[in-house]
């Protein structure tokens, strides 16, 4: 019973066996068998957990060579059919029934650009400080090559006084780098066709504390160029 395979109903052994024979037989597997008890999240939740992705990925972004590498952010308690709504419908999302884990993961260009409709916020991976002119941003491509930002869930499960306690926790990993930006700000060309004038005059005002304090909040959904208003 403990080590029947959820997905094709085989019984084995030992969860050992189990646990071979799904990364042998389902390693790209997309079914969950209890996907009828995951009910459609509400929209204000999904938001908020949007929002939480984006500040947690923010704060972990730098202007200075200690903040690249390789990060990771948690939030623990995340519900388990909100991870499944954010990612399910992507060519890279995977499921062990074995594990309870979920995982998806983005890579290159088209990777960044499916975030953003993902967590509704086209600046989500970047971070810059006008005065410096520099910017932390989450590493998709370099010369060299591409990276992975990679989204999982996964179960923690505690027996005590004949209860089961279940909590998930999601994590996302990614590689972080900073760098100058330098006569325009990169982030506001995708989706700016006329941009940065605004952005040249405020900073000329010689900022006061005012816009510098902005510029180092992190607020999700509003984009640079207005936070300098
Ligand atoms: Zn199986």
């Amino acid at each position: 019973m403990a080590n029947k395979c959820q997905l094709c109903k085989e019984i084995f052994p030992s969860r050992k066996k189990l646990v071979i024979h799904e990364r042998v037989k389902h390693r790209n597997n997309k079914i969950i068998p209890h996907r009828y008890l995951l009910i459609q999240p509400p929209l204000e939740q999904i938001t908020f957990y949007q929002d939480a992705f984006i500040v947690l990925i923010k704060k972990r972004l730098g202007f200075n060579r200690h903040s690249i590498g390789a990060k990771q952010v948690s939030i623990n308690a995340f519900p388990e059919n909100i991870f499944v709504y954010l990612f399910e419908s992507e060519p890279s999302f995977r499921y062990s029934s074995v594990q309870r884990k979920y995982s998806c993961s983005f890579q290159s260009e088209a990777g960044e650009q499916r975030l953003k409709q993902l967590v509704n916020y086209d600046y989500w991976n970047v971070r810059q400080d006008p005065k410096l002119k520099t910017k932390g941003y989450v590493l998709f491509m370099d010369n060299e090559s591409s990276y992975e930002v990679t989204f999982s869930w996964s179960q923690s499960e505690l027996k005590e006084n004949h209860r089961i306690f279940q909590c998930g926790t999601a994590t996302c990993k990614f590689v972080a780098d900073s760098g100058e930006f330098s006569e325009q700000p990169a982030v506001a060309q995708p989706n700016a066709p006329n941009p940065p004038k605004v952005h040249k005059v405020d900073l000329s005002k010689n900022s006061s504390d005012h816009i510098q304090r902005s510029y180092r909040f992190i607020l999700p959904r509003v984009p640079f160029q207005q936070i300098n208003h």
